[in-house]
């Protein structure tokens, strides 16, 4: 017995010894992993460029912004190398981290000294806000007990509403672990792994029983995990996952188990990053009950709450997602920052599952919604990317909350870790770039060289350099588009009955192609120089929307390749687009323009235009021609008209205005705003429901009385008005106003007769004793509510 004891712990041990000799070897892991970044080296049209740009000037923008915000100066007063107050109105330092990750990875395209330099000094910067036990937020260090009060009068005590001290922590040891995999220094690391064993000392069973209101923490665990091995980083990931709901709030995903939850629901970017630790931690700890739950969740995005341009959390309200089918165009919201996370997820889903259908997804947002998010030049922002603009829609150069163009920054440089994955015996060709990638099978260098003009065309051509002549399965995606299929639901529907057939050849010799999973894979003993040559032939092709999406009714968008494409205003007739109707049933055609936004492919294609007669009537012009841009250079030529959806009969349209006293008169009201436009746009609202109607919003923080004022291109005699305002969600009607006119020189106001508004959703009209002006102006009391907003004013 007692032998038999020695021998059982002899086991045990030899086994410990074996497990941590090999520990790096024997992680469960994603069973495929990314060929990394510093392996991959761009050649092509499409992506280096953007690389370029984001290195030479978005970079550079964020980083002058993060001193110009006081960010950086935050550091320096928390880690008293300065004297001063915090400088910010938000405890946020994601945007500082966020670009120390972007510049770790662009430095592995563009080396640049300065930037390592740069690094560098932030992080000496760091290390001295740091408090001693690892607790880095300057927010706190710097004002104590009069920190925000969302931040909590202690550490951790508002964590669930809206600190955000685990968001900054992880943030900060993504940006480490970047940092040291860039450089080889472990300058920064060291200090992320003294907040990462603070946390470790905090929280968990028997600890503080907590979870964060944003996610973040959790990848970034994963991620100091995966670097350092300590196993404790990874058992915290799974606690901060673990520890959620179920009797937190929906909007930040706690309303449920993390386990139980089986629908997509509030704030979208948190949600996708939750999403992302849960298939990591799934991979790493092999606990299915995340796949099952984010699986279903997956389902529930790309059947009814998943954009044509691959946007994601509909709602501005919680910036989050909606019901099924609510996807309305105008307001489409549609993060940046949560394109960027639903990338992140859906790269990992395909590296637990192999299945091309999550870069299906991955390739619909990259291409779309999350290219929009930065302009060609790469210093303006979309912080929500809409599919239809009257005009109101301008990329910023930045944001009081700086998320997206930092997210940008950090994602853009690493791009070109999502084109190539490989298994124990496989390589996978998931995007299609001109690149040169090396990897390793079983140490066995093997060189991948691609060649294509992708999203352009797809022609592509790969050569393969095994060090020596080797066994293995090339496996290159076939994109859903390319089969006949959207989305893998029926939310979205192409209308082309055929299409042109994918062809295939090794050395000149056709293949036959058999997809699998999403893949035309070749297996077989490849030689060096072997040449593949893979044609995806891309037809322009019509989308059709569900009928549940009310929005798209009447409606077709149309797509080439990975690319979605709109029409903008300077490309069509009368610089309009909202009045158009594509007749889709005639041949369309592209052509490459060298000389336009940065080098595109455009559409050519016809149809016609809807105006209102001053009867009432909606006319129908003659034959013109439509031309189309891809989605994501829209808004790179000033403020104008822009949809995706465009109408296939006069019920989508919204017809160019009449020529009536208010469609003929300037615009000026007590707010400044680029909604000016909507009292006059003639888009007759038939409810208060903001969704999809242009309104003028006042807030009370502006003033008591607000005004409205059209100034007529002449004299008119005018005895009526009508304004339709908001009236639901806090918003409310006037209760006093007053009407003034120019009356020769000086303001008069109007013998005002009857007032009629007796109900919601009506036009509160308002008769006067006719007066003859050039200048009519309307004044209301802001009725001590928070908002109000106008839809429509029109003058008889
Ligand atoms: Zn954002």
């Amino acid at each position: 017995m007692k032998n038999l004891k020695i021998l059982f712990v002899l086991i045990v041990f030899t086994g410990i010894t074996l497990i941590s000799c090999n520990k790096k070897e024997q992680l469960k892991d994603y069973p495929i992993k990314p060929v990394e970044l510093k392996s991959v080296k761009m050649t092509d049209k499409f992506w280096y460029p953007k690389i370029k740009t984001n290195h030479d000037v978005t970079i550079k923008t964020c980083i002058n912004k993060l001193y110009s915000d006081g960010r950086i100066k935050n550091f320096k007063i928390a880690g008293g190398l300065e004297r001063g107050h915090y400088q910010t109105n938000q405890p946020f330092n994601g945007p500082t981290y966020k670009v120390l990750e972007g510049v770790a990875y662009s430095i592995q395209t563009f080396p640049e000294d300065t930037l390592v330099e740069w690094m560098d000094t932030i992080i000496y910067y760091l290390s001295k806000a740091q408090e001693d036990d690892g607790y880095l937020y300057p927010a706190r260090t710097i004002m104590g007990d009069s920190v925000f009060p969302h931040c909590g009068k202690k550490r951790w005590e508002r964590l669930e509403e809206g600190s955000h001290e685990l968001f900054n922590h992880g943030h900060m040891m993504e940006a480490a672990v970047a940092h040291y995999q860039a450089t080889g220094k472990d300058n920064f690391l060291k200090i992320a792994k003294k907040a990462a064993n603070m946390i470790y000392n905090t929280f968990g069973y028997g600890k503080l029983e907590k979870y964060p209101g944003h996610q973040e923490i959790e990848l970034a665990l994963v991620r100091m995990f995966r670097e350092t091995n300590d196993q404790r980083y990874l058992d915290l990931a799974k606690f901060f996952l673990d520890v959620r709901g179920p009797d937190g709030a929906k909007n930040i995903q706690a309303h449920k188990k993390v386990v139980d939850q089986r629908r997509a629901v509030g704030h979208a970017v948190r949600a996708v990053y939750m999403y992302s630790a849960m298939t990591d931690v799934a991979a790493l700890t092999n606990d299915i009950s995340y796949i099952e739950a984010i699986k279903k969740i997956w389902e529930d995005i790309i059947t009814g709450k998943f954009y044509i341009t691959g946007g994601i959390g509909s709602s501005s309200r919680n910036e989050g997602f909606e019901e099924p089918y609510i996807l309305p165009n105008m307001h489409s919201y549609c993060e940046t920052c949560a394109s960027i996370g639903n990338v992140y997820w859906n790269h990992r889903m395909f590296l637990y599952e192999g299945n091309a259908k999550y870069y299906d997804i991955l390739e619909r947002t990259l291409y779309n919604a999350l290219l929009s998010g930065v302009s060609l030049r790469g210093n303006k922002f979309f912080y929500s990317n809409m599919l239809e603009s009257h005009g109101q829609y301008e990329r910023s150069p930045w944001f009081n909350v700086a998320c997206c163009p930092t997210s940008m920054c950090r994602f853009i440089p690493s791009f070109p870790r999502y084109i190539y994955a490989q298994s124990k015996d496989r390589l996978f060709v998931n995007i299609y770039a001109a690149s040169e990638a090396t990897l390793t099978m079983d140490g066995q260098l093997i060189k991948i060289i691609q060649d294509s003009n992708y999203p352009w065309d797809g022609n592509i051509m790969i050569t393969l350099e095994p060090e020596e002549s080797r066994k293995f399965s090339l496996s290159m995606r076939i994109p859903n588009w390319a089969r006949g299929k959207v989305v893998p639901s029926d939310l979205y529907t192409f209308k082309n009955e055929s299409y042109p057939e994918i062809s295939a050849s090794v050395n000149g010799k056709s293949v036959s192609v058999d997809i699998e999973e999403g893949y035309l894979t070749i297996t077989r003993t490849w030689e060096k120089g072997d040449q593949i040559n893979l044609d995806i032939p891309m037809p322009i092709q019509i989308i059709q929307a569900n009928e549940n999406i009310v929005f798209d009714r009447n409606k077709v968008a149309i797509q080439k390749g990975p690319i979605v494409y709109c029409a903008e205003w300077p490309d069509n007739p009368g610089g309009k687009v909202l009045n158009l109707i594509l007749d889709y049933k005639k041949k369309m055609t592209t052509e490459f323009r060298e000389d336009l936004l940065g080098g595109v492919n455009v559409i050519h294609a016809k149809g016609y235009s809807t105006s209102r007669t001053l009867e009432g009537d909606t006319t129908i012009s003659d034959i013109h021609n439509i031309t189309l841009i891809p989605y994501y250079v829209w808004a790179n030529r000033g403020p104008g008209e822009m949809r995706v959806w465009l109408a296939t009969d006069k019920k989508g349209t919204i017809p160019a205005p009449a020529p009536t006293i208010a469609a003929r008169s300037k615009v000026t009201a007590s707010v400044e705003s680029p909604t000016l436009f909507a009292l006059n746009d003639q888009v007759y609202p038939e409810n208060s429901i903001l969704r999809e109607i242009p309104g003028l919003y006042f807030s009370s923080n502006q003033k008591k009385t607000a005004w409205i004022q059209y100034n007529f291109d002449k004299t008119e005699k005018v005895k009526k008005i009508k304004t339709y305002w908001l009236n639901k969600n806090n918003f409310t009607i006037p209760e006093s106003w007053d009407i003034q006119y120019i009356n020769g020189t000086t303001w008069s106001s109007v013998d005002q007769k009857d007032t009629i508004h007796n109900q919601e959703d009506t036009y509160l009209e308002i008769d006067f004793t006719p007066i003859e002006t050039n200048t009519l102006r309307f004044n209301f009391d802001m009725n001590d509510s928070d908002r109000m907003g106008i839809l429509e004013w029109i003058v008889e």
